[in-house]
């Protein structure tokens, strides 16, 4: 089975990675994707992902009809959004990635919370507005803070958690007045905001069963302790203890099966993954958002730590034969440590040699993923913001952690830094 993996992050070298221990993996290409995973396989960088217009989804069907593709894992939410599952589906071409109806729940938040409504899934009291003015009266009338969202995709950076009313407006304005988010702000949504821990669950979908995997938690924040600005992930573990069997149970039983149902009531069939992000309020867990695709970082864990044959789960999830598959994990906790360049989330400069991988990977429980890297003849080097995701499995959290560290300790490129406190919030 030869596959095309669309994005460039080092949730598609850790994708990869694992797709490659299959025995019946062919060749791997990868659209675009990076330093990591030029090594597994061969990096198309004619096709361009981001955009998804009648060239682009001409080139990939070229692309993958000159060189046997059967299978195209779509990684990042953008194409999925724009409809690249639909337009690539043919006879005899599996697609991983929800089509375009389904990449909705990601894509438009408006839409994501009507569902919820709808069929009473837990999650943060909002409306919906396109009109400043309206937006900003309901939120002078509020007496609690609230989360302002732009209810289009604006790389995690279209949500806006105020401490007050004056900064509520100051959000409103910035996404409705003066169009910080594009056409993504054009729609708001004005919510409760809810306090607890944050956790993320995913789940394999074939359109008709479900499967969820183990629960992680990541780290958005660029600083230790959750502080600072937000980034796309500066790190992972997995599983959590803050989800048991029993909460596991509740929210696949009043969040995701609700949600793939209601969905089908109208004629859309979700498959790939369906990944809820959630808060664990005292009033149980409720829905902060769904994504569309897997997670990055949360996916690096994920992939450590599943045994079983990822090519077969990835063509059952395509084919709605989940149910057939077997799936099990690998009973030791794994921590990824993302290592950032100088002056990530803000400007940074690139093309910084990357020495210490090999030393860092001598330790058999650690592998580093590749994200923002590029591959010159005889070196990596920096291509990004988010760099490498260095992963370790250990017996509990803090050994994953310790290896974690240890391993980034060793790896160096000119003004790398990453947090050492990954998972900090339950050791
Ligand atoms: P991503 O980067 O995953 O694409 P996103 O832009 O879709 O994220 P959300 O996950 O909806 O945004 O929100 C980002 C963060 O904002 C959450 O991880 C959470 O910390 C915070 N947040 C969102 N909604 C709420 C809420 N109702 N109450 C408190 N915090 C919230």
């Amino acid at each position: 089975v030869n596959v095309l993996i669309i994005g460039s992050g080092g949730r598609e070298h850790a994708i990869g990675w694992k797709l490659k221990k299959s025995k019946r993996c062919g060749t791997l290409h990868f659209a675009p994707g990076n330093g990591g995973t030029a090594v597994l396989g061969k990096n198309v960088n004619t096709i361009n992902p981001d955009r998804v217009d009648t060239k682009t989804v001409d080139d990939i069907d070229y692309y993958c009809r000159q060189n046997d593709v059967d299978l195209v894992v779509i990684g990042p939410e953008d194409p999925l959004s724009q409809g690249l599952a639909d337009r690539l589906a043919k006879e005899g071409r599996m697609i991983f990635g929800p089509v375009a109806a389904a990449a909705k729940l990601e894509g438009d938040k408006a839409f994501a919370k009507q569902l919820m409504k709808a069929v009473s899934i837990p999650t943060a009291d909002a409306r919906v507005f396109k009109e400043y003015s309206v937006a900003a009266n309901y939120v002078q009338s509020r007496e609690t803070p609230v989360v302002v969202k732009a209810a289009g995709l604006a790389k995690g950076k279209g949500v806006i958690v105020c401490d007050d009313n004056d900064q509520a407006l100051d959000a409103l304005a910035q996404c409705m007045k003066n169009k910080s988010f594009g056409d993504a702000g054009d729609t708001v949504i004005v919510e409760e905001r809810l306090s607890g821990q944050e956790v993320s669950i995913l789940a394999l979908v074939d359109g008709r069963n479900i499967y969820v995997l183990d629960p992680s938690q990541d780290h958005k924040q660029a600083n230790e302790g959750d502080t600072g600005p937000n980034t796309g992930g500066m790190g992972a573990y997995c599983p959590t203890p803050l989800v048991n069997e029993k909460l596991m149970q509740t929210i696949e039983r009043e969040i995701l099966v609700p949600t793939v149902d209601a969905l089908r009531r109208d004629g859309i069939e979700y498959k790939g993954v369906l990944y809820a992000g959630l808060m664990l309020t005292a009033g149980g867990p409720k829905v902060l958002e769904y994504n569309c695709r897997f997670g990055d970082p949360e996916t690096q864990p994920l992939m450590m730590r599943l045994k079983g044959d990822l090519l077969e789960i990835m063509i059952a999830t395509a084919q709605g034969t989940l149910d057939e598959i077997d799936l099990s994990w690998d009973s030791r906790c794994c921590c990824c440590v993302v290592m950032a360049s100088g002056g990530y989330p803000g400007r940074y400069n690139a093309n910084k040699t990357i020495r210490g991988i090999d030393d860092a990977e001598s330790d058999p429980d650690v592998k580093v993923f590749h994200a923002g890297t590029r591959k010159t003849r005889d070196e990596f080097v920096t291509s990004g913001g988010r760099v490498l995701n260095v992963c370790a499995m250990g017996k509990d959290l803090k050994e994953a952690q310790e290896k974690a560290n240890a391993a980034c300790a060793k790896i160096k490129f000119d003004g790398a830094w990453y947090r050492k406190d990954i998972g900090w919030r339950v050791m």
